[in-house]
């Protein structure tokens, strides 16, 4: 029901039976017994709050969406005014909030990305970088990771690596090779005559937030650049300052061919998703202009987000805060982890992109229920249930980590309790 003032009015109860009969019945079930019995009805900073007024600390974080918190007061500004003026493109006259939003993007960029395609979600990113990839090598092979994680749409499924997700909806896109994480050989074997690109995340996210190696993605791009492959780099969860730097590729010292990017670039205010690409990537585009495009991607209310979003990472040096506050969250965890080694096996991350590996995958649902009831949002790593993934906010305040952290060993204590005798 639409009250006057055009909020939605209901309960939580009509919520739920929309749910089951309208939107997706098992979802309805998992949310209800997962501890997530309860609607988002606001939310400010590191806080969510639901109809009861029950304050959360988000450390699930939209899986990565909120590197600035909820509703931060410079995205706000930037997109109602942006709303007054013009939120939609008629994409036949030249848009300016588009135009500045790719030159500051580029600017942020070394290794000649230059050039960015703005679309809606972090999958359409990931789609429209292989059809760049094919079309400009003139190959097919794309060669991706074991444990990957880029999607559902139907491309980017293709290259993810967990089956589950693929059951049942093949035949997917043709020659996708998928080989092991953190293994430079194993990709200089899959290489063949017919390899466009090989696409990777700088940390895997879903995969259970696991850190490539040293030298790693040194070694990518040069075997990349000795064979002629394009070097994807899928930042849409690393992206944005989470890892400590803006693009986790600073930390190894590379630059891809075409970076991805998503969650975190509309500021946890509006849905955007890019690619930043070099001349050669952009290939394509020299052939034929409309050769990848998308209706609303790159629209003046997403751009007008995404360019205030990166000037309050830069500005703020959000990248150099998570780097610290992810240091202390992870120290924190790890003396968690020593009280408690028959329930946690590792702590592991880079800045505030944190997972705890448990030693059963059963104990993983159980900590996360008991940290809801302790007002603490937490969720697994879609192909990697064992491990509980924190993502706040870069803005999280260490006395906000103490709280978070005193709540997980609680969880962790009652989950020894229940599942250890
Ligand atoms: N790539 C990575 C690394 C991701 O973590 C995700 C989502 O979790 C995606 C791509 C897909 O993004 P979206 O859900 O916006 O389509």
């Amino acid at each position: 029901m639409i009250e006057t003032d055009g909020r939605v009015k209901t309960s939580l109860a009509s919520t739920e039976d929309a749910y089951k009969h309208h939107l997706n019945p098992s979802l309805s079930r998992l949310l209800k017994f997962s501890g997530y019995y309860a609607e988002e009805c606001h939310a400010e900073g590191v806080y969510v709050y639901d109809e009861k007024g029950n304050r959360y600390i988000d450390c699930a974080g939209g899986y990565g969406v909120f590197v600035l918190g909820h509703r931060h007061p410079a995205v706000v500004k930037a997109v109602k005014a942006q709303l007054d003026q013009m939120p939609l493109s008629t994409k036949v006259f030249f848009n300016r909030q588009l135009g500045e939003c790719a030159r500051r993007l580029a600017s942020l960029c070394g290794g000649g990305l230059q050039y960015c395609f703005f679309c809606n979600s972090g999958a359409e990113a990931i789609e429209g970088a292989i059809k760049l990839a094919r079309i400009s090598k003139g190959k097919h092979r794309i060669i991706s990771t074991i444990n990957s994680f880029h999607g559902k749409t139907l491309g980017a499924l293709s290259v993810s690596g967990r089956d589950i997700y693929k059951k049942g909806c093949g035949p997917l896109i043709e020659d996708v090779v998928q080989i092991p994480f953190g293994d430079a050989e194993a990709l200089r074997s899959a290489i063949n005559d017919n390899t466009a690109a090989f696409i990777v995340e700088p940390v895997q996210g879903e995969g259970g937030i696991i850190v490539s190696p040293d030298g790693y993605l040194q070694e990518v791009r040069k075997i990349c650049t000795e064979r002629g492959v394009l070097f994807i780099a899928d930042e849409v969860q690393t992206g944005m300052g989470r890892t400590g730097t803006f693009f986790a590729v600073e930390q190894w010292n590379v630059w891809p061919d075409m970076l991805t990017l998503a969650k975190g670039l509309g500021g946890g205010v509006m849905p955007v998703g890019a690619i930043i690409g070099t001349a050669e990537a952009w290939k394509p585009f020299q052939e034929n202009p409309l050769i990848h495009t998308s209706t609303f991607g790159g629209n003046q209310l997403a751009c007008a987000a995404a360019l205030a979003t990166i000037e309050v990472i830069t500005g703020e040096n959000l990248p150099g805060r998570a780097e610290e506050h992810g240091k202390y969250f992870m120290a924190k965890l790890r003396e968690v982890q020593e009280r408690y080694p028959d329930i946690i096996a590792e702590v592991r991350g880079r800045g505030l992109m944190i997972g705890v590996e448990m030693i059963r995958e059963s104990y993983g649902g159980s900590i996360i229920f008991e940290m809801s009831r302790g007002r603490v949002t937490g969720v697994y790593t879609l192909n990697n249930q064992k491990v509980i993934r924190f993502e706040p906010p870069l803005i999280i305040e260490k006395n906000e980590i103490d709280q978070a952290v005193a709540v997980f060993e609680k969880a962790v204590e009652k989950t020894k309790k229940t599942f250890v005798k």
